[in-house]
């Protein structure tokens, strides 16, 4: 932990609890991602490391003190909140916290979400459905069995696709979610966008972040969206609309398909600005940026007292810390991340 804040200890209980999370910049703090776990049953190259060191068990929040932690965001104004992770299905009872944070959709909380590989999704789609989830991420980037093997080590597509149908099944929103990468995917994302528009899905393009040791060069990896926005208008009219669902993505709709297609582009825009949430770990490390090391040790707020009073004023003393922006570069000369640490742990 970089930093430890100690101002909470001798907070009085507040009053207001309600009052909403406004960072120094003036922006409210509506949108909360929890990383439920940093581990995960993909190896994507451009995540993970095969040989993953994972945080020990002993150290990772219990599922109560998860929907202990949301509440409190809740509380505060949190109106969007997304399970990611690691993969958030693989870990164990995690269907009881959702089935728990689903109490306050229309009471504070306007939608539970989640990001997922899709590897677990058909046998937790209809309860997800069940819970008031709507709307569900699904990370693929290429539609080709023996290169989805290869990018994600040891993912099976079919599984993914079947937990596509069956979230569809259940009548959940499914969004496509694709890293562009450099000589991997990038011929193939004319491909991806029919299939993802044919099925009724919105496709979101992703640039590499430089986070985390991966085995890989990022800088081979690395494919600006703008090279790829350039191609694809050589074959689609893509019309620039004002949609937004809450994250930083740039929507464009796709005349030839009648479908929606996002640019989220760390790298090659800033999208800072419009910044509206934070980030917590498993074991309730609350990163205020996702591209800076700051961060703010919720844990022990959350264990130090059962009054919420102490653990709301940890959270205002965070936010009050949340920066401008990040610095993501890439470091063409020291080929080094940007951030030491990986998406699974903060949950992309
Ligand atoms: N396991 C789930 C999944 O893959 O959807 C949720 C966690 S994953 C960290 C969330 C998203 O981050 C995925 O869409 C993944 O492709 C993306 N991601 C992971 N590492 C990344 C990186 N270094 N740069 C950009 N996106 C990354
Ligand atoms: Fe796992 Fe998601 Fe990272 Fe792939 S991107 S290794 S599925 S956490």
């Amino acid at each position: 932990m970089d930093h430890t804040p100690a101002d909470w200890q001798n907070a009085e209980p507040l009053v207001d609890r309600a009052a909403p999370m406004i960072d120094p910049f003036g922006r409210a703090v509506t949108y909360l991602r929890v990383s439920v776990t940093d581990r995960c049953d993909f190896r994507c190259t451009y995540c993970m490391a095969e040989n993953m060191t994972f945080l020990p068990k002993k150290d990772l929040l219990t599922l109560e003190e998860l929907d202990r932690l949301c509440s409190a965001f809740i509380a505060k104004g949190v109106r969007k909140l997304r399970l990611t992770g690691g993969e958030p299905l693989v870990r164990k009872n995690i269907m009881h916290l959702v089935r728990g944070l689903s109490r306050h959709i229309g009471s504070g909380l306007d939608e539970l979400t989640l990001t997922t590989n899709g590897s677990q999704l058909a046998r937790n789609a209809a309860e997800l459905a069940d819970c008031g989830v709507r709307r569900i991420n699904v990370s693929i980037d290429t539609l080709d069995p023996v290169k989805f093997k290869t990018i994600t080590r040891w993912g099976e597509l079919d599984k993914v696709m079947d937990g596509i149908r069956a979230a569809q099944a259940a009548g959940i929103h499914v969004k496509l979610n694709a890293v562009a990468l450099k000589d991997f995917n990038e011929h193939e994302i004319p491909e991806l966008m029919r299939f993802a528009h044919g099925e009724g899905m919105d496709l979101t393009l992703i640039e590499t972040m430089p986070m985390g040791e991966t085995d890989e060069d990022r800088t081979d990896q690395y494919l600006p969206l703008s090279l790829v926005r350039q191609r694809l208008e050589e074959q689609f009219t893509l019309d620039d609309i004002p949609y937004r669902t809450g994250g930083p993505a740039r929507y464009v709709e796709v005349r030839e398909t009648g479908g929606r297609l996002g640019f989220i582009t760390p790298l090659t825009h800033n999208f800072c600005e419009s910044c509206n949430r934070v980030r917590l770990t498993c074991t309730g490390t609350l990163y205020m940026c996702l591209g800076q090391d700051d961060a703010a040790d919720l844990r022990t707020a959350l264990r130090a007292s059962d009054d919420d009073a102490y653990l709301s004023a940890a959270i205002d003393e965070a936010i009050s810390r949340k920066p401008k922006g990040h610095d993501f570069i890439i470091d063409r000369n020291h080929r080094k991340p940007a951030v030491a640490r990986h998406m699974s742990v903060t949950g992309g």
